[in-house]
Formats: C-alpha cells, sequence, structure tokens
C-alpha cells in the first residue's frame, strides 16, 4: 500500500533541529508528524529516526538519518521484509572538509599556532616540523561517498591520492587502487592514512598494531568514519612509541570520549567531537533524500540508499 504518514522521530534532534526538519517537509504530498517513544506504526507509515526501534518493524519503509546505520538490525528487517534506506551519499563535502581540515592542520601546525594563541605565545615551530600536503601521499581507505570526498579535495591540493577498495572502478583524483587484503601496501608509502568505511564485522579493529607498524613513523592517521575500526588502545601505543606521527579523529570507540582517555593531552591529536557532518543545511539535505525516496515509494520504484 502507499504511504499515507511520515513520522519524524524525535532523535533526529542529535543532529538537526526536529522543528526544522519537520518544517522541511512542507511540500510533501503526505501528513509529516514529529514523534516520541511508545507509537505503533503501520505499514502505510513510514518512519525517519537516528535510533532504532523494535516497533518500526511494523511500519512500511524505515529511513535512518545517519550514514551509518551500524545501529540497525539489517537481519530484522530483511526477515519483516520492511526497507531500510540510510542518508549516505550526503556527506562527501562536510566530512571530506573536515579531514582535509585535519591534514592541513598537521602540515602547517594551526594546530600549535591555535594551542599558544591561548597563552599569547608568539610560537616559532622547529625548522623540520612544517612542511605542504601537496606532494604528500594519502591513502584512503574505503571509497564511498565520504572516500570519494576527501580523495577528490586531496587531488585538487595537489596531493597523491591512493585508495583501498573492494571493486577497481576507478575513483576521480585516485591513482592507484588497491584490494582490502593489500591494506599494508596501501599505507606503507603514504604520509596521511584517511578511513571512510563502514563500521561492520569486517572493518572492525581493521586498524591495530600491525597496521600502524606498517605505516610510515612520520604518518598521520584521519579517521572520520567509526570508532571501532580503529583499536584505540593499539592507536595510543602507536602514537606513544612513535610508531606514527599523529592521528586527527571524530569518532571514537565510546562518546564522548572519556576524559581519562590519553588522546586528550596529545600535541600531535587533534579531536573533533563527531561534528563530521555537522553544517547548517544538513536537515535540508536529508529531507531531500527523504522526500526522494517518499516519491520512489508511491511510484512503487526501487528506493535510493536501500540498505536492507
Ligand atoms: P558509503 O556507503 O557511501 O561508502 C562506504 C564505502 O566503503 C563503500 O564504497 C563500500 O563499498 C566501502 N566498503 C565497505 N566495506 C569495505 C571494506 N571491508 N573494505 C573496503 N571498502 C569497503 O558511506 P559514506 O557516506 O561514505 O560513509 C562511510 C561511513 O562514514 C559511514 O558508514 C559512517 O559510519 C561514517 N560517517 C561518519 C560521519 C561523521 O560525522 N564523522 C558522517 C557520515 C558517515
Amino acid at each position: 500500500p502507499p504511504l499515507e504518514q511520515l513520522y519524524v522521530h524525535e532523535s533526529v534532534d542529535n543532529v538537526i533541529p526536529k522543528h526544522d526538519f519537520v518544517e522541511a517537509f512542507d511540500d510533501l504530498s503526505i501528513p509529516v508528524e514529529l514523534v516520541g517513544d511508545g507509537r505503533e506504526y503501520e505499514a502505510t507509515d513510514g518512519v525517519v529516526s537516528y535510533v532504532p526501534r523494535p516497533e518500526y518493524l511494523d511500519a512500511g519503509w524505515v529511513h535512518c538519518a545517519r550514514a551509518g546505520y551500524d545501529e540497525f538490525d539489517t537481519e530484522a528487517y530483511e526477515a519483516a521484509g520492511i526497507p531500510l534506506t540510510n542518508s549516505s551519499g550526503i556527506h562527501g563535502a562536510t566530512v571530506g572538509e573536515v579531514a582535509v581540515g585535519l591534514m592541513l592542520s598537521f602540515a602547517r601546525l594551526l594546530h600549535l599556532y591555535r594551542d599558544h594563541q591561548g597563552e599569547r605565545a608568539w610560537y616559532t615551530p622547529d625548522y623540520e616540523r612544517p612542511f605542504t600536503v601537496e606532494n604528500e601521499r594519502l591513502c584512503v581507505v574505503g571509497l564511498g561517498t565520504i572516500g570519494e570526498g576527501i580523495a577528490r579535495r586531496a587531488d585538487a591540493l595537489g596531493m597523491d591520492v591512493v585508495g583501498v577498495r573492494r571493486s577497481d572502478d576507478p575513483v576521480p583524483g585516485v591513482s592507484e587502487l588497491f584490494d582490502p587484503d593489500e591494506l599494508h601496501d596501501a599505507v606503507a608509502d603514504a604520509r596521511f592514512v584517511a578511513i571512510a568505511l563502514p563500521h561492520t564485522p569486517a572493518t572492525d579493529g581493521l586498524f591495530a598494531e600491525a597496521e600502524f607498524d606498517a605505516m610510515r613513523e612520520d604518518a598521520y592517521l584521519v579517521n572520520v568514519a567509526r570508532g571501532p575500526i580503529v583499536d584505540e588502545s593499539a592507536l595510543v601505543s602507536a602514537l606513544e612509541s612513535g610508531a606514527i606521527a599523529g592521528a586527527g579523529a571524530d569518532v571514537f570507540e565510546t562518546e564522548p570520549l572519556p576524559e581519562s582517555s590519553p588522546l586528550w593531552d596529545m600535541e600531535e591529536v587533534i579531536i573533533t567531537p563527531h561534528k563530521g557532518s555537522a553544517t547548517n543545511r544538513y536537515h535540508l539535505d536529508i529531507a531531500d533524500l527523504v522526500k526522494e525516496n517518499v516519491a520512489r515509494y508511491q511510484d512503487g520504484e526501487e528506493l535510493r540508499n536501500r540498505v536492507a
């Protein structure tokens, strides 16, 4: 049956102002209502939510307001025959710019100058420290929307971009592709390694001691994907031992990053609070995706970004 109602679960407020989001559906053909927990759904309902809830399995279609849908039980959706879609495809610029910003900071030392600004200190770094990202090699691991977004921007800055991808379809701006089982070769010559993978059983803990050992000692890790893809205690050890030079991370095993984490105190670590996708038009970007899928659903077409 066609959809008669679209529900927006208030958990979307984690990333977008919920009322602005609902307003973005003013031109939708079906009514949109903001809801909390404890509601029952039926086959003519669509639901947009940031968090998974068991009752969504009675709806007609569920849209995850995030690109990373790892908290949703895809097998349960498949068993129930309920299509689940995600918000992939809209984070190339936002998360891509954060990744590039982190790399530029490590090269041009912006983070150190800002650290010293609080002390009104006219800081002079050692001569050897600053470098340019231009002509440095970046390895992007995972070349979906975000990976491509990083690669295109890095290419525009004159970086030598290589990547890790399961298929060998070419990617704009990427000069060489490696198979996932060649990860160590892929990262070996890179000054920067950027992770843009989803968190799955195959990527859980993918970056651990052996991977940091495979990286250059002057290399920086950038993780804008999901915390558990990196073994965080192995990362701390690698940074402490000098196996790698630094790390920029937007995501962590536990979020917010606990106050006790040694990462907070490290000069060559830049922590951003999982705000890689933040932008003042995020609600419109997600609403556009949802509207497109409402239209497809009503027309009986295949949904965009279907993940289960
Ligand atoms: P996407 O689906 O467009 O891209 C993921 C890519 O990874 C795909 O090309 C896929 O084929 C590839 N991939 C999957 N498993 C792989 C493996 N084992 N080896 C190599 N490649 C593999 O998703 P996206 O929009 O680029 O987002 C990627 C991830 O980033 C999301 O799953 C999410 O967890 C995270 N994310 C973080 C933020 C943030 O705020 N920091 C925002 C959005 C997404």
